[in-house]
Order: structure tokens, then C-alpha cells, then sequence
């Protein structure tokens, strides 16, 4: 008998890659694979890449540039292979850079992973970023049930690629291609086994997943709407998600889904970029700050509970203070439950990249920081307006200390829970006692009114997992 070869993915960026990262793992256990969190033991690393700012490509060099010393110190004959979108943006440029890789593929050709890597064991050096004609969702096989236990009881599951949206700081469509939708039969019958293998709550995703227009099993075209609606009859499934959305494809049945899907959870992830109307336009982003904020009212209306989380950019091409000072001011109206904010990122081939106005790198920098500064104070208050309430939790994972579990409540908060009357994979709820800096406590129901404070014997800093 052979030994398992042992493999180690790193995921960079985004869901997608996360979930990608999985199928390309799933794909290697039928080679003979099995994965392992320590690169040092690893017949073969695989880095899942990121594009979509400077940073995160550079951080593949530098990620690379550790794997060679530790080879060459080993002695060792792992194998080296890069994927996702650094891989499909500068293929050629990475086999230059780093030599000590042996392969390069993009997000579309994973399905081909044993081949190419059979490629570059008879010592080619393999670089395949190819769209190829053939759905690479055909050809990637779906996890065993020990692979998605491992995973945990939340799941992703990719209904949608690409984007068609072209915004101007953008390098997605470059990267992912035309936006691409799977058929729906294919996407239920991925859900349903992962639910009948112990997942609890599942995200669908995609670059632009409320632009979902995949095939129905009646031949017609479908909304991720009624998408959604199917899913939830789903036995088992107790919570969908979705995203990332675009603020222009939040049609009304969308919004009603929230209102009619119980399983829907009330959070919503809605990138805006900005909240002045001229960047939004500059940004090609085909939506205006009117728009968004009626956006939010309407989703409101439909589920009182609803919270929101955003994307920002700063510091985009031609933004003034005054553009600015609307960014803020949409964010204190919205208040958001949480947020991602970055400096503008030049993207070699994106058209804002050679816009002559680039805003200076201090005039970024500080915007950041103010920008930061309002979004914390927002998420800080709807985490303390979080304290008494009474939500169920899926429980993930195992705490720090004894006896604790993690679970996500429904606005995807850490709440911390200690000797649970209920397992991993199991939802329980709970009353939040306990408001920190990155996640609650809660006790379970019926506990609550005992004292929290005795339940809580620990800080809840020293809690935190
Ligand atoms: N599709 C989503 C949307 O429409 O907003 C977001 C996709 S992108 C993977 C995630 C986030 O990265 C964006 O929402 C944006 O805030 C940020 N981003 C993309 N390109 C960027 C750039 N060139 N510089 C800085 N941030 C960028
Ligand atoms: Fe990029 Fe999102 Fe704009 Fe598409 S919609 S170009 S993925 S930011």
C-alpha cells in the first residue's frame, strides 16, 4: 500500500475561491490525495489566488518566495502549483517570477487538475488559463461525506460565475470571464446532497450572484429568486444565503424572497463603492446613491430585522473631499452592521487605472482611516443593540476552552456559547449577554434569566476562539 500523498491548499480572497479550493481538493482525493494543514509535509501546495487589488497579488510572490526556501532547505521535491485569478491574469509572468513553480491554472480549468499534473510530473512546465468549451462543473466531483463534515454544517455552493458588469476598477470580468449561470437541477442536486451529508446552512455564490439566470428544470429561465423559493423546500436546510449582490439586480421578487423565504437569513451583503453620484458614475456602476438608499428602505420594509453589510472604495480617480463627504454620509444613514473598506487599487488593463486624476496615496490613506473609523463605531453599535436579544445559532465549531462552542447568529456574528445542550452542526438559541470586539456570548434560552454573569465566569476576550 502506498502512502496518501498529502496535499495543502491556501485560499486567498474571496468565497469563491474558498469554495473552489474545496473542489479542487475533491478532485485530488480520487488521485489519492489528502489534505493537510501543514505545507512542510505536502507532495504538493496549491495557492488559490487573489487579483482584485495589488496587495492580494503580491502576497502570492511573497507566499512563493517561502515556499522555495523551505524546498530548497527540505530538500524536498513538492510540487508547486498556482491557481485562480493570478494565476489566469499573469500566467506567463508568474513562471518567470518564481521558478520553483511547476504549475499555473486559472478558475475555469480545475476540472483538468490530473492531467496537468501528470504534465508537470514528466517535467513540463504547465501553464493552462484557458476558457475551455466544456463546463468544468461537469467534470468536478462532489465531496464525500467525510470531506464536508470536515467543512462544517455551513456550506458554499457557486450557482453563478463571471461578471458582465464591467465596472471600471474592476478586474473580475478579465479574470472570471462573461457572466455564467449553472443550470438549476444541477445546483439543487448539489445542495440536497450536502444537506443529506449534515449541512445545515448554505451561501450561494457568485461574483454577481443576483444576476442568477440559470436553466430551469422546465427549460425556461430562472430568477435567483425562485431559485431560492426551491431551495427552501429543501428537507433539512435551515438557512440559504446568497452572495455577492449588485445593488442594480435587486429586482422586487428578490426583496419579497426575504419577506416570504423564513430560511432566508435577515443579512444582506450589498457592495455600494460610493455615495457620491459622480464617482458611482465614473465607477460604471450603474446605480445611483438615491437608488442604493431606496434600496435599503424597501428591504427594510419587506424584513424589519434586516442588516447590512457593504463594500467601499476610497480615493477612486477624481474623488474629491465633497465625494467623500457623501460616502460618509450614506454610511451614517445606512448605519451597517459591517463592512470591508480599501484604498483604491490601480488593475493593470482596467479603465480607471489610467485615469489621469489618481488620487495621491495620503489623501487615500486618510480617507481610510476616517472612512474605518465611522464603519466601527456603526458595527459596534449594532453588535451592542445585539445584547438581550434572542437568536438561533448553527453551531460550527469547538471554543477555545472546554466545553464552549461557536455558533454564526443570523447576521453571521461568532457567539459563543458554553456547554451547549446541543452538538456541532445543531441550532440552538440563545439570549446575547455579552458584546466584544469580535464576537457575543449567549446563554441558552431558559438560562438567560439566570445570572449571565455566572455563565459567563471568563472575560469574554479571553473567550474569544
Ligand atoms: N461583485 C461585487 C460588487 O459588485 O461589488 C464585488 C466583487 S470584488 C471581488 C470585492 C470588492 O473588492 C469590491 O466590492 C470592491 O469594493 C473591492 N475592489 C474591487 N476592485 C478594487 C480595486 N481596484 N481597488 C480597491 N478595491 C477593489
Ligand atoms: Fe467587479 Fe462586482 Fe463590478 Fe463585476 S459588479 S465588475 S465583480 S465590482
Amino acid at each position: 500500500m502506498h502512502e496518501p500523498r498529502k496535499l495543502y491548499v491556501k485560499s486567498f480572497g474571496c468565497q469563491m475561491n474558498v469554495y473552489d479550493s474545496h473542489r479542487m481538493a475533491d478532485t485530488l482525493a480520487r488521485e489519492g490525495f489528502v489534505e493537510t494543514q501543514d505545507p512542510a509535509e505536502a507532495d504538493l501546495v496549491i495557492l488559490n489566488t487573489c487579483h482584485i487589488r495589488e496587495k492580494a497579488a503580491e502576497k502570492v510572490y511573497s507566499e512563493l518566495g517561502r515556499l522555495r526556501k523551505q524546498k530548497q532547505e527540505a530538500g524536498s521535491d513538492t510540487m508547486i502549483a498556482v491557481a485562480g485569478c493570478v494565476a489566469q491574469a499573469e500566467g506567463a509572468e508568474i513562471m518567470r517570477r518564481a521558478p520553483v513553480v511547476d504549475l499555473v491554472v486559472g478558475p475555469q480549468s480545475y476540472h483538468r487538475l490530473p492531467e496537468l499534473l501528470a504534465d508537470a510530473r514528466a517535467g513540463k512546465r504547465v501553464v493552462d488559463t484557458d476558457f475551455p468549451v466544456e463546463d468544468k462543473f461537469d467534470h468536478l466531483p462532489a465531496p464525500t461525506r467525510a470531506a464536508t463534515r470536515s467543512r462544517g454544517p455551513a456550506a458554499f455552493v457557486t450557482v453563478q460565475e463571471g461578471c458582465d458588469k464591467f465596472c471600471t476598477f474592476c478586474v473580475v470580468p478579465y479574470t472570471r470571464g462573461a457572466e455564467l449561470s449553472r443550470p438549476v437541477g444541477k445546483i439543487l442536486d448539489e445542495a440536497a446532497r450536502l444537506v443529506d451529508q449534515g449541512v445545515r446552512e448554505i451561501t450561494l455564490i457568485g461574483q454577481n450572484v443576483n444576476a442568477f439566470h440559470g436553466e430551469g428544470p422546465d427549460g425556461t429561465v430562472w430568477s435567483l429568486a425562485l431559485l431560492m423559493e426551491r431551495m427552501a423546500g429543501i428537507e433539512g436546510l435551515a438557512r440559504l444565503r446568497y452572495t455577492t449582490s449588485h445593488p442594480r439586480d435587486m429586482d422586487d421578487d428578490l426583496i419579497a424572497a426575504h419577506r416570504d423565504l423564513p430560511q432566508l437569513m435577515p443579512y444582506l451583503h450589498l457592495p455600494v463603492q460610493s455615495g457620491s453620484d459622480r464617482i458611482l458614475a465614473a465607477m460604471n456602476r450603474k446605480h445611483g446613491r438615491e437608488d442604493y438608499l431606496v434600496l435599503i428602505e424597501k428591504m427594510r420594509a419587506a424584513r424589519p430585522d434586516m442588516a447590512l453589510s457593504s463594500d467601499f472604495i476610497v480615493g477612486f480617480p477624481g474623488e474629491t473631499e465633497t465625494d467623500f463627504a457623501d460616502t460618509l454620509d450614506l454610511a451614517r444613514r445606512v448605519g451597517f452592521a459591517s463592512a470591508y473598506s480599501f484604498k483604491y487599487s490601480p488593475r493593470p488593463g482596467t479603465p480607471a487605472a489610467d485615469h489621469e486624476a489618481q488620487v495621491p496615496e495620503a489623501a487615500k490613506a486618510e480617507r481610510l482611516a476616517e472612512l474605518q473609523h465611522l464603519l466601527e463605531a456603526s458595527k459596534a453599535a449594532f453588535d451592542a443593540s445585539c445584547r438581550g436579544k434572542t437568536f438561533e445559532i448553527l453551531l460550527e465549531k469547538p471554543g477555545r476552552q472546554p466545553g464552549q462552542l461557536i455558533g454564526r447568529s443570523p447576521y453571521l456574528q461568532s457567539v459563543v456559547v458554553n456547554d451547549p445542550p446541543a452538538h456541532v452542526g445543531e441550532l440552538l438559541t440563545v439570549t446575547i449577554t455579552d458584546v466584544g470586539p469580535n464576537s457575543l456570548a449567549g446563554v441558552p434560552v431558559g438560562e438567560a434569566g439566570t445570572s449571565p454573569s455566572s455563565v459567563l465566569s471568563r472575560p469574554l476576550a479571553a473567550m474569544e476562539a
